[in-house]
């Protein structure tokens, strides 16, 4: 025994796949937890010439991560001393 309220599969998929509707399989709410993208806080060593931003503990535990020089494409970043030459620097003088 069929119901009638019983939706058809084509139909059940266009109703699941709407944009429109707030469906959380769909929904790009999800994605966007981040307030910022990793790319944009990727930035360029003054000193070294290196690219690195600072990353939760989980990714290193050092909180810190330098990136090979000629992966990551430069265009847009900011330059910035990275902390390791920073560091470097405040021994030099003492
Ligand atoms: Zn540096």
């Amino acid at each position: 025994m069929l119901k009638e309220e019983t939706l058809h599969i084509i139909d059940y998929i266009l109703d699941k796949t709407n944009p429109k509707k707030n469906n959380p399989q769909m929904s790009r709410v999800r994605h966007e937890h981040r307030k910022k993208k990793h790319d944009d806080l990727i930035k360029i060593c003054i000193n070294c010439g290196h690219m690195w931003s600072k990353v939760p503990d989980w990714v290193d535990k050092s909180l810190l991560k330098i990136y090979p020089i000629g992966i990551i494409p430069k265009i847009g970043k900011k330059y910035k001393k990275c902390p390791l030459c920073s560091a470097l620097e405040i021994r030099r003088i003492k």
